[in-house]
């Protein structure tokens, strides 16, 4: 019998149930703890760069603080990515700011750095304000092209918050993603490289922003005995529980970045036989997806089917896949927001198809995958 396969599943190294009971054991079941200093130090660790981590609920709580740390407030406007998950985008609404996105480059799939300029040129000139932040996405594990949109945020003296939450593992020129920018996000949602069961991180550039941060995340309390409040905070800390699962998780993220590699290569080899199928692929030696997620682009006056139709005999099959994110710009919630693009994010989303890529997955089961597609029907 078919088993399912699903599209990214959470694994766990066997390490976690120890951390918890640790936690248990010394009753830190609060969100903060041995698990949680433990875990930042491993990120820490693992990104270097003298970066400062702070581990929060979650990945879009990350995003939040660093805006709020970057001043983004009411009517301000903050640069996107359009191609995205909406978490990206929903921070800078809960700020009051508004998100002027961009398309992606062919390349990468990330912010294109062309229109980047464009839009900031042209902000300035029709606000006679600067955007008050950079967001590009390193989409499913895929870096962004850096060194064109640090060039550019750094001529215009804009701040640049890097979406990470997909990307641990990855590089670009030999630097982890998640270490460029002034703040970077993770993800431990449930389906990312790694998970806490849901939690994130802000990954700071300076001890100072890594205090406030923390600040901001319990509550924003002043520095007295009584309960003084000064500013508006908020309750983002990571559970020390979930830290332990973390803990746990970072003993094996090497190994998970390699097995997704992997099969990403099993599908390369695998489509390469058969016209009409692209697996998404780095663009250069420069960059080093830790595929998160492999993606195919399927051309239908070629192949005689389209994306829909394998995600249909996908489900028919047992086997779970999902759409490409659906850009920003499209959605009916931002539907009147700015973008500056040629729609290019709009093709890869119309032709696009992320493909089952757990670290569990064997040979067997990427076969599968590819066999729903031997067997399409002109
Ligand atoms: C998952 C994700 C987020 C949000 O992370 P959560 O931990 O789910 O809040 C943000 N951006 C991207 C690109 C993501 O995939």
């Amino acid at each position: 019998m078919n088993n399912k396969i699903w599209l990214s599943l959470a694994h766990m190294s066997g390490e976690e149930q120890k951390y918890i009971q640790e936690a248990f054991d010394t009753n830190w079941v609060v969100p903060l703890g041995p698990n949680v200093n433990a875990f930042e130090d491993l990120l820490q660790d693992y990104l270097s760069e003298d970066k400062k981590v702070v581990a929060l609920v979650s990945g879009t709580s990350a995003i939040h603080l660093a805006l709020i740390q970057l001043g983004v407030g009411p009517g301000d406007e903050v640069i996107c990515q359009s191609f995205t998950f909406a978490a990206t985008a929903n921070p800078i609404k809960y700020l009051g700011a508004n998100p002027i996105f961009i398309d992606s480059e062919p390349e990468t799939w990330n912010m294109d750095p062309g229109y980047l300029e464009e839009a900031i040129a042209d902000r300035i000139a029709k606000t006679g304000k600067k955007p008050k932040a950079i967001i590009p996405v390193d989409l499913y594990g895929m870096p962004a092209n850096m060194d064109a949109i640090l060039e550019i945020a750094a001529r215009y003296e804009i701040p640049v918050l890097e979406d990470a939450a997909e990307a641990l593992g990855s590089t670009y020129k030999g630097r982890k993603c998640g270490t460029f920018g002034e703040f970077a996000c993770l993800s431990f949602n449930g389906n990312k490289m790694i998970t806490t069961s849901g939690g994130g991180a802000l990954v700071c550039s300076t001890k100072e922003q890594a205090k406030k941060t923390l600040f901001y995340a319990t509550q924003a309390r002043d520095d007295k005995t009584y309960y003084q409040h000064s500013e508006i905070g908020y309750n983002y800390r990571l559970s020390n529980i979930c830290a332990g699962i973390g803990r746990g998780q970072m003993t094996v993220l090497d190994q998970y970045v390699a097995r997704r590699r992997e099969i990403h290569d099993i599908y390369m080899s695998e489509f390469s036989t058969m016209p009409g199928i692209t697996v998404f692929d780095n663009p250069s030696p420069d960059y080093k997806s830790n595929f998160w997620l492999t993606c195919v682009q399927i051309d239908p006056v070629e192949v005689g089917y389209n994306n829909n139709d394998v995600y249909e005999a996908m489900m028919k099959a047992d086997i779970e896949c999902r759409p490409l994110w659906k850009p920003l710009h499209l959605q009916p919630v931002f539907a009147n927001e700015i973008f500056y693009g040629n729609g290019f994010s709009t093709e890869i989303f119309n032709r696009g198809l992320c493909l089952p890529s757990s670290p569990v997955l064997t040979e067997y089961h990427v076969e599968r995958v590819v066999d729903v597609f031997r067997k399409m029907k002109k």
